[in-house]
């Protein structure tokens, strides 16, 4: 700045606030000037520089009879918002990037941005407290360890190995997602990059042409956001049954779109996430703007015959907003005919399932103090005659990286299928030998009283039904 003689370098549009008073000048960074840019606050941030102070600014600094400050951008945040949503559906990457910040605010702290001889002004004295930091991974992990173990409780060994061969390869193929649900146990999202590559597709096609493997379950994130799932899920449909598990949401983006006639082509059957059917409690789960587009979506899979004509199905998933057992899977799937019929939809069976208390969940319920309840309610509501249909039983998980294991739970905790010298089981391994066996012990965690408790719960919904 010196060798420039600048005495004021003020810049923006970068998102994050920054101030630092120099020997020889001031630097400072408005931010955002359309969006909050702190936590708790809900206003935009300009940069002023004048003589005299703003009545109203959040920080500042004078130098030499120049007031250079951040004031406010205020603005009507409900209006804001209903402008935003109009201009910006809810899978647009400006939905996915910003509607959060505009509803919450952002993570950062004004301190955060006061790196040296600025200080805070008058509207800081109005700062809501900063948002509790996340729990993390290891939280979660030491949350669940140290209670009663699992196999301890489990009165049939059996139910501690496969049942025999597994005749299901479920395949995630993707941890990106368009959405980023708050009860996200493999915690995707657009930040998201992981996915499998050509030769593990390949390898989970050869293990699903075995003869026992009937189905093949693809999962994610959004795995229609892998770049080969047309190509894979078309040959996939040579050798199996193939299920997709969708949000419903990826599929109103017009370059998804396509895929319903896909599906339609193929007999895929499509297992689709609706949490509610109500619109607000939905969009609490899964972000605003994302209930209308999966009626929307739910209608033109109706118009190819999903939901309609007993060939193509389509099955709903409903998990708890919650930290309580799912209720009776078939009270609830008469409340959802009911209020789908109402909307034009019709589906096939509606899976109830239980929120397991891990990834960005198991974090929520830690922030929010509710984790050892949760836990405790599954462990208190553990359900022996729900272990048989554990879905682990009967299937095989594999990683976005080739990596093998009992369920997608397990694939988010890191627990792999071991070899039995100790390595990580992979998809490689199966496709190398044909004559290696699918079938195996399982590796359980505490987390697995999320699929016992009560009716039991499983990708198909409830295990223990009538
Ligand atoms: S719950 Fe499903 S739709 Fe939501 S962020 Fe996770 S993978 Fe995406
Ligand atoms: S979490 Fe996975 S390993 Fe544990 S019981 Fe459920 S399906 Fe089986």
């Amino acid at each position: 700045m010196a060798a420039n003689d600048v005495d004021v370098l003020a810049t923006t549009h970068t998102c994050a606030p920054a101030a630092l008073s120099l020997a020889r000048g001031l630097v400072v960074n408005n931010g955002a000037a359309g969006l909050p840019n702190f936590a708790g606050q809900h206003f935009g941030l300009t940069v002023r520089v004048a003589a005299a102070p703003h009545p109203d600014a959040l920080f500042g600094a004078e130098r030499d009879g120049l007031h250079v400050e951040a004031v406010p951008v205020r603005y009507d945040r409900d209006a804001y918002l209903a402008w935003f949503d109009g201009l910006w559906p809810a899978a647009s990457p400006a939905a996915v990037s910003y509607r959060s910040r505009i509803v919450d605010g952002a993570d950062d702290r004004l301190e955060d941005a006061l790196l040296g001889g600025f200080r805070r002004g008058p509207s800081a004295r109005t700062d809501a407290p900063p948002r509790r930091s996340r729990a993390t991974k290891d939280d979660v992990e030491l949350a669940l360890a140290g209670l009663v173990y699992f196999e301890d409780v489990v009165d049939d060994s059996s139910c501690l190995h496969t049942a025999g061969e597994p005749s299901t390869i479920q395949v995630n193929v993707t941890a990106r997602c368009n959405l980023a649900c708050a009860h996200c146990h493999v915690e995707s999202g657009p930040h998201r990059t992981e996915a499998a590559d050509r030769a593990v597709l390949e390898a989970v096609l050869a293990v699903a042409a075995r003869p026992g493997i009937d189905t093949v379950d693809v999962t994610g994130g959004a795995p229609e956001l892998h770049p080969d799932f047309a190509w894979f899920v078309e040959r996939a449909s040579g050798v199996a049954r193939v299920m997709v598990r969708t949000n419903l949401v990826i599929l109103r983006d017009p370059a998804y779109r396509p895929l319903m006639d896909l599906y339609a082509r193929l007999g895929v059957e499509v297992v689709a996430s609706l949490p509610n059917v109500h619109d607000a409690q939905a969009e609490q789960q899964r972000g605003g703007g994302t209930f209308d587009p999966s009626i929307e979506v739910l209608r033109e899979l109706n118009a190819r015959g999903y939901g309609r004509d007993g060939e193509h199905v389509l099955d709903l998933v409903f998990n708890p907003q919650w930290p309580v057992l799912p209720p009776d899977q078939a009270e609830l799937e008469a409340v959802y005919r009911r209020r789908l019929a109402a909307l034009g939809v019709s589906f096939d069976h509606l899976f109830a399932v239980a929120n397991n208390p891990i990834g960005r969940y198991g974090a929520h319920l830690i922030d929010t103090g509710a984790f050892d309840g949760y836990l405790n309610l599954l462990i208190d509501s553990f359900n022996q005659q729900a272990c048989d249909g554990m879905m682990c039983r009967r299937q095989l998980s594999v990683g976005w990286d080739g990596r093998v294991y009992d369920c997608d739970f397990n694939q988010a905790l890191g627990l792999p299928v071991r070899r039995e010298d100790g390595g990580d089981r992979t998809v490689f391994d199966y496709a190398a030998d044909p004559a290696l066996p699918l079938a195996r012990p399982i590796r359980f965690r505490n987390h697995c009283y999320a699929c016992t408790a009560g009716s039991g719960s499983s990708c198909g919904g409830t295990i223990v039904r009538g």
